[in-house]
């Protein structure tokens, strides 16, 4: 599912001369003492390594990290300029059911909260923790691009004059999200008061805490609503939160390929982690998540309605989260091999070959023309 757009060898390129080490990237060269650059990178931790304040990536140890801060710097989009025009008009009349309007109303609902959960919890518990620049970096990437999604719900609730108040009070009442936000919240509060992490029982609470943001929270909870999202998308329903959905899933899928690699990163520097124990905490844990994200998805989807239907969602649950587990070394917990959602996958492929900004220019240049053959109209 994670494709790799930008290889690793054309985001920085590394060699030796003579009593240099030269890397060549973002057009420019620099030229390190090869000493005292191998003195730095040995030194390199994930966690517990030496903070230097000017944030200097160089030398890289952690390459796959800075590429996909480039990567997700590649996806950069902005959500006011997305045109909500068509998305008001639906909203405006009786064309969208119910039901439709039920999982938007979830979607904004239920997306308002995760988003800053998310971007508090890689600021304060995972970005404060993490010593080498190039993690660090594309950290703060990461978090910066919760504050676009947070961004993106505001564009929408604004666009469609949904009343803030009354879609806050309602959805803090609804007890499969309240129960969500809590489980992936109930251990952060420990870890923000920051804690001694060169004991081993410390490591694991930060271990599991990145697993619970990335891979179980934004790499299973959130997809189940973002297939609803765009399964009316694909239907021609409320178009513009569909775009936003999209661009909100490529930039995710980054954060979990992103929280992975820090994750395996960190265990192959402290073996100690990853006892049997720990590794059954994990599946254990996911496997709450699980129970806890089918109950939101008969929330969100209480009956099968047209295009859609409750069994595939909560297969996608299963799904997403024996592929976060495996891709992690750690046993699948059902019996589902496929996607139920195969057009996602495909949806979320083209959107990597797409730029936000030439996109644009395209829409511009063909706004007019007897056939729109912009790809968002064809999913
Ligand atoms: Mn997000
Ligand atoms: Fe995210």
């Amino acid at each position: 599912m994670i494709e790799t757009l930008l290889n690793p060898e054309e985001v920085v390129l590394e060699k030796e001369d003579g009593n240099h080490v030269v890397y060549t990237f973002q057009n420019k060269t620099f030229r390190l003492d090869k000493h005292k650059a191998r003195q730095r990178l040995e030194a390199k931790r994930v966690i517990n390594g030496p903070r230097s304040a000017e944030l200097n990536v160089l030398p890289l140890k952690y390459h796959e990290a800075y590429r996909i801060y480039k990567q997700m710097k590649a996806n950069h989009w902005e959500p006011d300029v997305i045109d909500m025009t068509k998305d008001c008009t639906l909203w405006n009349s009786d064309k969208l059911s119910a039901k439709e309007r039920w999982i938007i109303e979830m979607g904004v609902g239920y997306f308002s909260s995760a988003e800053g959960i998310v971007g508090d919890s890689v600021l304060h518990v995972i970005e404060d923790n993490l010593t080498a620049a190039e993690l660090k970096h594309a950290s703060l990437r990461q978090i910066a691009e919760e504050s676009i999604h947070m961004d993106s719900l505001l564009h929408i609730i604004g666009s469609l004059n949904i009343d803030l108040d009354e879609v806050t009070a309602k959805f803090q009442d609804i007890p499969s999200i309240r129960r969500k936000n809590e489980y992936i919240t109930r251990h952060m509060p420990e870890l923000k008061m920051g804690i001694d992490l060169t004991k081993t029982e410390n490591k694991q609470k930060f271990a599991k805490a990145l697993f619970g943001i990335t891979q179980v929270m934004e790499g299973t909870q959130f997809y189940a609503l973002f297939a609803m999202i765009l399964s009316l998308h694909r239907q021609n329903k409320m178009t513009g939160i569909g775009q936003m959905f999209q661009y909100t899933l490529r930039d995710e899928s980054n954060h979990i390929a992103l929280g992975r690699y820090i994750l395996q990163e960190l265990i192959n520097e402290n073996p100690d982690i990853w006892t049997e124990a720990f590794r059954q905490e994990l599946v254990d844990f996911m496997a709450e998540g699980v129970a806890l994200e089918k109950e939101f998805v008969r929330d969100c989807l209480p009956e099968d309605i047209v295009g859609m239907s409750q069994k595939d969602f909560l297969e996608y649950v299963d799904y997403n989260a024996d592929r976060r587990l495996t891709s992690l070394g750690l046993p699948a917990l059902s019996t589902v091999k496929n996607n139920p959602f195969i057009w996602l996958d495909e949806v979320m492929f083209l959107k990597k070959e797409k730029n936000f900004f030439e996109t644009r220019v395209t829409e511009y240049q063909t706004s007019g023309s007897v056939k729109n053959t912009n790809e968002d109209d064809l999913i």
